[in-house]
């Protein structure tokens, strides 16, 4: 009799082909981890792929603060954005693109969730998309792209950010945190593999000026903190 095979798994990060079987996803809580970068995504029969055709994208839970909303804001501040045109990609309720439009950018969201996308419609008095092909002709270059634990959200990261990067002006910086959201998370992102996500999809890091404690840091030196930012600029 021959023996029974285990279903194969491809990460939807570096594109591995892994065993799921027993030492995989059924083993760790549903959730295959990839020996080749670290990454972890939900295990759905195979269907996270990482060219995935799911386009639809959608805020990570729960919403950031206010205060989370004004340091992000004074982060990409203290990186020379204080002007311009702002895309959040999964923006939930439009919390972080309220305050970023007070401080005077001009703003855009995607949301596909369909009331989160109405409260965030009626919050900033702006229309909006419901995923990435939606997007208006007009709103196609942005001076900065954020996504805020969406990534998480996805089907195929790699995807989100390669498209990103389509829609970047010359100078533009990208801000991303892979916060594990409460609930709909399909991606686990290790700091390896945010970087190797962001390295494929065509970005380069920006160095982002230190601010956290010791403890902090030991805590976080192998998976991004929730109210960590990275900032990646496009590869010339
Ligand atoms: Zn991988």
């Amino acid at each position: 009799m021959p023996a029974m095979r285990s279903p194969l798994f491809h990460c939807p990060v570096c594109d591995a082909s892994l065993d799921a079987g027993p030492r995989g996803a059924l083993a760790n809580q549903g959730f295959v981890r990839c020996e080749c970068c670290s990454h972890e995504a939900r295990w759905q029969g195979n269907r996270l792929r990482a060219d995935g055709s799911d386009r639809r994208v959608t805020a990570a839970e729960p919403a950031p603060s206010l205060d989370a909303c004004d340091r992000r804001m004074s982060t990409l501040g203290s990186l020379g954005v204080t002007r311009g045109r702002l895309l959040d990609i999964g923006c939930g309720t439009g919390r972080f693109l309220l305050v970023a439009k007070a401080r005077q950018l001009e703003v855009a969201g995607i949301e596909s969730d369909e009331d989160q996308r109405a409260q965030a419609v009626a919050a900033l008095g702006i229309g909006m998309a419901s995923s990435l092909d939606t997007l208006e002709p007009e709103d196609l270059r942005f001076d900065v792209i954020t996504v805020w634990g969406a990534l998480c959200t996805v089907d195929a990261p790699l995807s989100v950010l390669a498209w990103a990067a389509e829609r970047m002006r010359p100078g533009a910086l990208l801000g991303l945190s892979a916060q594990e959201p409460e609930t709909r998370t399909q991606h686990r992102f290790t700091r390896q593999s945010i970087s190797l996500c962001a390295l494929r999809a065509g970005f380069e890091p920006v160095q982002v000026p230190a601010r956290r404690s010791v403890a902090n840091r030991i805590f976080s030196a192998l998976r991004p903190g929730p109210d960590e930012l990275e900032l990646w600029a496009r590869r010339r």
